[in-house]
């Protein structure tokens, strides 16, 4: 153990924030990873992770498997003909700065460009920028978007990570949207329970729940990843009443076998998360070694349904460019 766990910092959300470390520092801490080229993938994505999820890098148990989704790896940089935003998340046809609307029934609100932990496998590792963003203060011209289409029924707060911002600009943006009568209910898409549990906070969890529409999804990969204090973070939002829901990816290397998906399923229902989606890694420029061959995922989904019940069993999906809505593999 490289930190003190009992220590107020330790426990500190911003303490970790301050504390993360890059490729410089992983390097000399963890001499047995490859850091071949790694300035390079460095440039295109920078390498960042919290002291939090260090230590559970350093764990034997399933530690290549959470290296993976973490450190820098040359084959990032390889071309294999993958567009950098095949979603045109970024593109002209945002109807808002920052507000972007691929189903008639909901709109997606970039609310922060950064994370906790830079994932290797990140749909938007190429064109996560500050300057695509829904500045807090122009959160009223969003609002006036929704109520004009009376269609919307659900917002998703996502980035980057939404909970990179300080509670009371998480708040405005989640009130926003959970005050407008036509909406039913306002997702906040977060890895924080995953990657920094401790930005949970019981105050801010409670003042999230107020509204009675919030609902968080996150994406536990592994599950090495749950932790007492990721568990504990989970266990704060349920409490609190807010539904948490998980969507994996399935990841070469990390999950691609029914072991790995059936313990990661079994674990997050101990933890009352639902087991809600395992995405097909998305054809993005520069993860193409974190995909999966569809047969191999259908052949994973089949043999995890024989085991597991339905509850814990998420729909394993893929999404297409241009598609209405997320296929099923099988
Ligand atoms: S937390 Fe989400 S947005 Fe941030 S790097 Fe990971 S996958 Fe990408």
């Amino acid at each position: 153990m490289m930190f003190d766990h009992n220590s107020k910092e330790w426990n500190d959300w911003q303490w970790q924030l301050r504390n993360t470390l890059g490729v410089e520092q992983l390097r000399g801490l963890l001499p047995d990873w490859d850091f071949t080229d790694s300035a390079a993938v460095d440039a295109a994505f920078p390498v960042k992770v919290s002291p939090y999820y260090l230590e559970l890098l350093c764990a034997p148990a399933a530690s290549v498997a959470l290296r993976r989704m973490c450190l820098p790896d040359r084959t990032e940089l390889y071309d294999a003909g993958f567009p950098v935003d095949p979603f045109d998340e970024n593109g002209r046809n945002n109807p808002l700065y920052g507000v972007k609307q691929r189903f008639s029934d909901r709109i997606l609100v970039m609310a922060s460009a950064s994370c906790a932990l830079n994932c290797r496998h990140c749909t938007r590792k190429g064109m996560l920028t500050s300057s695509d963003l829904l500045p807090v203060d122009a959160l009223e011209q969003a609002v006036g978007f929704v109520i004009a289409q009376p269609a919307i029924r659900e917002v998703l707060i996502s980035g980057g990570d939404p909970l990179m911002l300080p509670d009371e600009s998480v708040l405005r943006f989640v009130n926003a949207f959970t005050c407008i009568d036509q909406i039913d209910a306002v997702r906040l898409c977060s890895r924080m329970p995953v990657t920094l549990p401790m930005r949970l906070t019981r105050s801010l969890t409670e003042r999230l729940a107020a509204s009675g529409k919030l609902w968080v999804n996150t994406q536990f990969n592994h599950a090495a990843e749950i932790t007492t204090q990721s568990a504990a973070a989970c266990r704060l939002l349920v409490d609190a009443g807010i539904p948490v829901s998980n969507q994996s990816v399935l990841l070469r290397g990390v999950n691609d076998s029914v072991e790995e998906m059936f313990r990661l399923c079994a674990a997050l229902q101990r933890i009352r998360v639902r087991p809600y989606y395992v995405f097909q890694c998305d054809p993005v420029a520069g993860i193409e070694h974190f995909r999966v061959e569809r047969t191999r995922a259908r052949s994973i989904e089949k043999q995890l349904a024989a085991r597991i019940g339905g509850l814990a069993m998420p729909r394993f999906v893929e999404d297409l460019p241009g598609s209405e809505y997320k296929q099923p593999l099988i």
